[in-house]
């Protein structure tokens, strides 16, 4: 279970967000835009919705919302309470950000909008579920699906079908309507102790497991725990991954901090009400 969880709540993301309020909407360039030194392609400068200016960032703010579990009662262990969330408020999350007008969107696409190649919705939101949990299938798929929103599913693979985890068969009838599949590793342990054969197992094996039972490409990660070091991001390029998120909160995302996107971490005591603001 991650560690570093209680310190991500929404509410402490709050005096970021409050601060991004103020910038220009998520307004990305539709084609690679050419930087000062007249580079074009992945290292291009995205300009957000204002003409360039020298030390523009490369940014877009886009919320990741981090879930666990959505169940009646707290799964069992050390962090379920604190993961946990009403099947009921989960509902009314995923109804709030429809009727303000967010659009789900996948990390593929962000990532592709901060390359130049795609252009974003007014009002982009990743959701995203660490850990695997069967609840993530009974509960919260149906209502996604029901809702007709996308939502991104990191799975440490050396626990699927285990008890109280999906199974393969569940994650592949997920891909199939439209969820993605990404790892958390095969063991979700602490990555910056590993040496370097176990963490590249752990970084490559999850991938390769992933892609052969569900026959999609897996590009992106969630450390276990939010924990990393260069280490573990040098490990995590080198086995391949385009990007990967933390639990760190914040919504600006760029190519810049592509080893380490900011989420915002929903937890149990939220209200909708609070939820609301802590959003862009
Ligand atoms: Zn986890």
């Amino acid at each position: 279970m991650p560690a570093v969880v209680a310190a991500a709540l929404l509410l402490t993301a709050l005096p970021i967000l409050n601060g991004s309020c103020a910038r220009p909407k998520h307004e990305v360039s539709a084609s690679p835009v050419t930087t000062a030194k007249g580079v074009t392609g992945p290292s291009s400068t995205i300009v957000i919705g204002r003409a360039p200016s020298p030390g523009a960032m490369t940014s877009i703010q886009v919320p990741i919302l981090a879930y666990h579990f959505v169940d009646l009662a707290p799964v069992q262990g050390r962090w379920g309470r604190r993961l946990t969330i009403l099947p009921a408020t989960f509902e009314g999350e995923m109804n709030y950000l429809l009727n303000a007008g967010y659009r789900t969107i996948t990390l593929d696409q962000a990532y592709q909008a901060l390359t130049g190649l795609v252009k974003l919705p007014a009002k982009p939101v990743i959701i995203t579920f660490d850990d695997g949990g069967l609840d993530n299938y009974t509960v919260a798929f149906p209502i996604l699906l029901a809702k007709k929103l996308t939502a991104t599913f990191f799975i440490p693979t050396g626990y699927v079908g285990r008890k109280g985890h999906m199974t393969w068969e569940q994650l592949a009838s997920m891909s199939k309507a439209g969820m993605r599949i990404e790892s958390h590793t095969v063991h979700e342990v602490d990555l910056r102790a590993l040496d370097s054969t176990r963490l590249s197992d752990e970084l490559t094996m999850s991938r390769a497991d992933i892609q052969q039972h569900l026959g999609v490409k897996v590009r992106f990660l969630a450390y276990p725990g939010g924990k990393y070091d260069s280490g573990v991001i040098a490990a995590a390029r080198a086995s391949g991954y385009l990007a990967c998120v933390t639990v760190t909160p914040g919504t600006a995302l760029s190519l810049d901090n592509v080893y380490a996107w900011p989420r915002l971490s929903v937890t149990p005591w939220e209200t909708v009400a609070g939820f609301e603001k802590a959003l862009p």
